[in-house]
């Protein structure tokens, strides 16, 4: 079973989270092409190794969160970047955004 570290609530078992997708920086509208535009929208690259991705605590305090997972062995890090903490950004795909 995967644990996810969730900033708010600690270390819980993964079947409380929602995966939201990779963390992928969003291209700047006014000079990106429809072509890089839909390569930003549909494309990923699913990389075997660390990868940052947005997660969702739906059954506890729903709210999303960013955490580096190894794809290979699903071991997780917290991300040192947000010190534990929400860093304000909100995931480009879900369904609904928490509070
Ligand atoms: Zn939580």
């Amino acid at each position: 079973m995967i644990m996810l570290p969730c900033p708010w609530c600690g270390a819980r078992a993964g079947s409380e989270f929602r995966y939201s997708g990779e963390v992928i920086d969003r291209p700047d509208p006014g000079t990106t092409t429809a072509a890089q535009w839909r390569d930003y929208l549909y494309l990923r690259d699913n990389p075997r190794g660390w990868v940052t991705e947005w997660w969702y605590h739906r059954a506890g305090c729903r709210k999303y969160f960013t955490i580096d997972r190894d794809t290979r062995t699903d071991e997780t890090r917290a991300r040192g970047d947000s010190g534990g903490r929400p860093h304000g950004r909100a995931p480009r795909v879900g369904r609904s955004w928490g509070r």
